[in-house]
């Protein structure tokens, strides 16, 4: 195989295999990687063999879906996202710290949303109990965008990110998205034979997704252990030793399971914190509040058994930070056990991530209404961070009775279905109407039932070449995709106290030009990673200038503060020899003279 290392312009080859056989070189490698990596998801069905002695409960795995190779995308437009993710942390923040605005916003889809409706009475009946025993809250925000073209493909602008949601409730793939940039620069280098992953026009990223979210858990539960460490505790009658943990809340049945033991593994082995993860119905069966405590969220321990239990030899899982990996679609509250348990955990002094008003901030009716005039300047009080998150939003229009522009945006919907998605407030993919689907919609459904949905304005990206790889086959394609910005923050409503607020990664995903939807586990998107074409207008500083700021986003937060502090320090001292060195010399010359 012929290696090549181009080091001026064109990625092309970075992004196509050029024949069959680079191609199944590719697929061979990359299948192995996945598997080594645990770039893999759960499959539905068991091995179903019989002649096996082989525990029939054991869980079988595939590789996640991915791209064979990285997609182009404009280092500009990334810099922007992972720029956006700081201020829209703060955003969510604040929107939840502001009750009556939030209520107010929501009002209007409560009657016909009962599961919105159901978030909003726990919010509700939390206030003044969980809400005042922990103020500090963990938000792992993911806001995804796509690139949009204005006007015809023949007058086309550049094109530009447009967001599409916010997610503030199990923010996936994490994890997944940095294995699969690993298994990308591995193809690139070894396959490929790029050895130099950056160049005058183009620019790999790192994507350090797990280190972040892992920091930001460990951040939190070392924050509750502190706010712990200045309590003086009563002494509590019951003999149980406790163990504090970070619970993740999980589905039953999960098959994205490794991207969140890969982040259980990394929050052990990078910050020494223990993970437990649980359902909802297991929360609300095992778990119970110390009322002689802060109302500390107590679950049985896994490891204790009946007779130990009996002899006075208990262990008990405090949950220090409340992790949601479930909980967001009304399918995770299959009865009302589920509810208590979700109760439970917002009553429980626990660091949530996220806590509900958080996850009522994330509504797509709240993304609406920020969109209106007045309402961003509320919460940001940087006119410059307005206009950015300004600049990425797309049109959006609610729809209850008697809202300026409601009833002309439904007249433009009917028009030209083609130019608008129908979303009810809800998540995790296939629920959007579309075409002919949303014509129905918008006809059968009575104006106050209209209010529990947004009409958006369709984003338009323009399409490229991509080859996908699922269940070991290879699709090649017209694509799409989808970029996921990771924004981690940890901090009181009111921004008083900010512990953290950082962007530390993102997530490609790759979908057919065809496909509506845009998930992975929804089984309509892949996941991929980017390459950074760089901008060629301004001459040579600004090119440095870009690359600069790339770096900084292809480093952990914690990796860039030690490198820009081992700058600042030499700067320091290289200042401080000059002042000295000044001293001596006028020392030198004020002797000089005196011995004259
Ligand atoms: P969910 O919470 O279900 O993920 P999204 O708002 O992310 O809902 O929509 C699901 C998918 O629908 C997206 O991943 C994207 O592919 C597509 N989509 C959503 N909004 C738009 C839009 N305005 N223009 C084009 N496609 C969209
Ligand atoms: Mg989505």
């Amino acid at each position: 195989m012929t290696l090549r290392d181009d080091t001026d312009g064109d990625p092309t080859f970075l992004l196509v295999p050029r024949n069959d056989n680079v191609r199944d070189a590719l697929v061979h490698q990359a299948l192995g990687v996945t598997a080594t990596n645990g770039l893999l998801m759960q499959t539905a069905t068991r091995n179903a063999d019989s002649s096996s002695n082989a525990n029939p409960s054991t869980p079988m795995y595939g590789h996640a879906p991915i791209s064979l190779l990285p997609n182009a995308f404009p280092a500009h437009e990334y810099v922007k996202a992972r720029r956006l993710a700081p201020i829209w942390n703060e955003l969510v923040a604040r929107v939840a710290y502001d009750r009556e605005w939030l209520l107010r916003t929501l009002e209007s889809v409560l009657p016909h949303d009962d599961f919105t409706r159901r978030l909003v009475e726990i919010y509700q009946a939390i206030d003044g109990a969980g809400r005042d025993v922990q103020k500090i809250h963990l938000g792992v925000n993911r806001s995804d965008y796509m690139l949009h073209v204005e006007g015809a493909a023949s007058t086309s602008s550049s094109p530009s990110i447009k967001q599409v949601e916010i997610n503030t409730i199990a923010s996936s793939f994490g994890c997944l998205s940095t294995e699969v940039t690993r298994l990308h620069r591995y193809l690139v280098q070894k396959i490929l034979g790029c050895t130099r992953l950056y160049t005058p026009s183009w620019f790999f990223p790192y994507n350090d997704t797990m280190r972040g979210l892992a920091h930001g858990l460990a951040m939190a539960h070392n924050e509750y252990m502190r706010q712990e460490s200045c309590l003086s505790r009563p002494s509590t009658s019951s003999q149980h030793r406790r163990h504090p943990c970070v619970l993740m809340i999980v589905q039953p049945g999960e098959r994205n399971i490794n991207d969140q033991k890969l982040l259980e593994v990394a929050l052990w082995e990078g910050f020494g914190v223990p993970l437990h993860r649980a359902t909802l119905l297991e929360v609300a069966g095992e778990g119970h509040l110390d009322l002689q405590g802060r109302q500390n969220l107590l679950l049985k321990s896994p490891l204790v058994s009946e007779a130990e239990e009996k002899a006075g030899q208990g262990e008990e899982v405090e949950v220090t930070v409340a992790y949601f990996r479930a909980a967001y679609d009304p399918s995770d509250y299959p009865s009302e056990e589920e509810w208590k348990g979700r109760e439970l955990i917002e009553m429980s002094a626990a660091i949530k991530c996220p806590c509900i008003s958080y996850h009522l901030a994330g509504t797509k009716k709240v993304q609406e209404a920020l969109s209106r005039p007045g309402e961003l300047e509320r919460f940001l009080k940087k006119p410059a961070d307005v206009a950015a998150i300004r600049d990425c939003l797309m049109g959006l229009h609610g729809l209850e009775p008697g809202l300026a522009g409601a009833e002309e945006a439904v007249k433009a919907a009917r028009a030209s279905p083609e130019d608008f998605v129908l979303k009810p407030q809800r998540e995790g993919g296939g629920h959007n109407l579309y075409g002919a689907e949303l014509v129905e919609a918008l006809v059968r459904l009575a104006p106050e039932e209209r209010a529990a949905y947004i009409l958006m304005e369709k984003i338009r990206p323009p399409p490229f070449d991509s080859h996908f790889v699922r269940d070991g086959q290879v699709l090649h394609g017209a694509a799409a995709f989808e970029l996921g910005v990771y924004g981690v923050f940890l901090g009181d409503g009111e921004c008083q106290r900010v512990l953290l607020n950082e962007s530390v990664g993102h997530l490609l995903r790759t979908k057919l030009a065809t496909s509506q939807e845009g998930g992975v586990a929804a089984g309509f998107a892949v996941l991929s990673s980017p390459l950074l074409v760089l901008s060629q207008e301004g001459g040579k500083w600004a090119r440095r200038r870009q690359f600069a700021e790339l770096q900084k986003y292809s480093m952990s937060g914690p990796a860039w503060r030690r490198k820009s502090s081992i700058w600042r320090r030499a700067v320091a001292l290289s200042v401080f020899g000059g002042v000295v060195l000044g001293f001596a010399a006028v020392a030198k010359a004020v002797d000089k003279r005196r011995s004259r």
